[in-house]
């Protein structure tokens, strides 16, 4: 994995407070579902709460 991770104190739903999270940013495939979503690969948001384990992803939107 490219290595462009760094922590962040953020909140965690899962802790219910503000933890730790590891963040890094990746590029995911979307999936072509619908009829006007080519193979585009958008980048994601990843983090990871370092207390609990939990991990969420978030498009970023570069508009
Ligand atoms: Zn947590």
């Amino acid at each position: 994995m490219a290595g462009d991770l760094s922590l962040r104190d953020e909140p965690c739903p899962v802790c219910d407070a503000t933890t730790t999270h590891a963040v890094a940013i990746e590029l995911r495939q979307e999936c072509p579902d619908g009829d006007n979503s080519a193979y585009s690969r958008e980048p994601y948001r990843v983090t990871e709460c370092t207390v609990c384990g939990a991990s969420r992803a978030s498009r970023v939107r570069s508009a």
